[in-house]
């Protein structure tokens, strides 16, 4: 099969032929149709986070395809089934976290494309029980975004409670941005979309943003104050100085959202102003498999639009230099 390889740490990928994985106890093989590339795969690529992959590894979490093969004792999902790999890629299922529903904070939990090889690959093995079944309803091209950038914004807008007529800020429309404000509107929130580039702003739009805020050619904490404040920020840019501003931005009692992982990995919070205000800040990882179930039922039913573009396998290493650059409008898919 062709697979894209992390050979070492900072290398560029090589697109290698090897053989098809042979699933394990418990585990399926997935003949991929479509494969996301995320921001978080060109960070493993790098080495850029304080826990590193072990190269050489497959990256990807956003893999869908059909189900070839049971490993010995799979029993959850059958033979020609669409399935949906993501960053959860095993967890221990016994766990405080995992018996409370939190099982993406299992301290046990394998991920997949980082300590597990992912889904820039013809085929991948993925355990059975935390791959998620994709309905007919949802094109496999399309359900490859929503794995990550569909399920992580999903649960951010959840965990930040935001309720009917408050106001969300969305820093970065991206892969991840253009998803969190459609969500964002569907939990009933007046959606202000801040982004350096009026591309994107006008994607912002068209998706349903209220207002939107270039923060190359205006101060965004005076724009939003202006237009009331913010209730809840969801902060999707890979910049501290966009967390400071997001959390700047928000009225008292206001929750910021931390979502985007910056290399750089620290933000300056005024501690006066969080207790005098009642501000929360609340981290947000990626989302459960119920989660997910619920973003692809959401696209099933018409709720939501993916912006993503087609690109080859072989292509892997031009697309990151293409996110990298700021050109791709919201999300890049490998299709086999
Ligand atoms: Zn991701
Ligand atoms: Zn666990």
């Amino acid at each position: 099969m062709q697979a894209a390889v992390v050979p070492t740490l900072g290398a560029k990928l090589e697109i290698q032929q090897l053989p098809v994985p042979e699933p394990g106890p418990g585990q399926v093989l997935v003949r991929m149709e479509a494969s996301g590339l995320c921001h978080t795969d060109i960070h493993a690529a790098h080495g850029d986070w304080p826990v590193k992959p072990t190269a050489p590894f497959i990256p990807g979490h956003e893999g869908v395809g059909v189900i070839e093969a049971l490993g010995p004792g799979a029993s959850v999902h059958r033979v020609g089934q669409r399935v949906a790999i993501a960053w959860l890629g095993s967890a221990c299922g016994t766990c405080s976290y995992c018996l409370s529903g939190w099982e993406t904070l299992c301290e046990s939990q394998q991920n997949s494309g980082y300590s597990v090889n992912g889904a820039y690959a013809e085929y991948a093995v993925a355990d059975d029980r935390y791959v998620v079944t994709v309905p007919d309803a949802v094109s496999s091209f399309d359900a490859a975004p929503l794995t990550c950038a569909g399920v992580t914004t999903y649960k951010a807008v959840k965990v930040s409670n935001l309720r009917p007529g408050e106001t969300a800020v969305i820093v970065g429309i991206g892969g991840l941005g253009h998803l969190a404000l459609q969500y964002a509107k569907i939990f009933g929130g007046r959606v202000i979309a801040v982004d350096l580039e009026d591309a994107k702003l006008d994607l912002a739009r068209q998706l349903g943003a209220d207002e939107v805020v270039n923060a190359r050619t205006t101060d965004p904490v005076e724009a939003i104050r202006a237009l009331g404040g913010a209730d809840v920020a969801i902060s999707l840019a890979v910049s501290p100085r966009a967390f400071e501003q997001a959390y700047g931005s928000l009225r008292r009692g206001g929750r910021l959202v931390c979502v985007a992982l910056p290399a750089d990995d620290a933000m300056t919070v005024p501690i006066f102003d969080t207790v005098l205000s009642g501000k929360s800040i609340i981290g947000s990882i990626v989302g459960t498999r119920k989660d997910l179930q619920e973003v692809f039922d959401l696209h099933a039913a018409g709720r939501t639009e993916v912006i993503a573009q087609p690109r080859k396998l072989i292509e892997v290493n031009d697309c990151f230099e293409e996110v990298l650059s700021g050109r791709v409008p919201a999300r890049l898919v490998f299709q086999f």
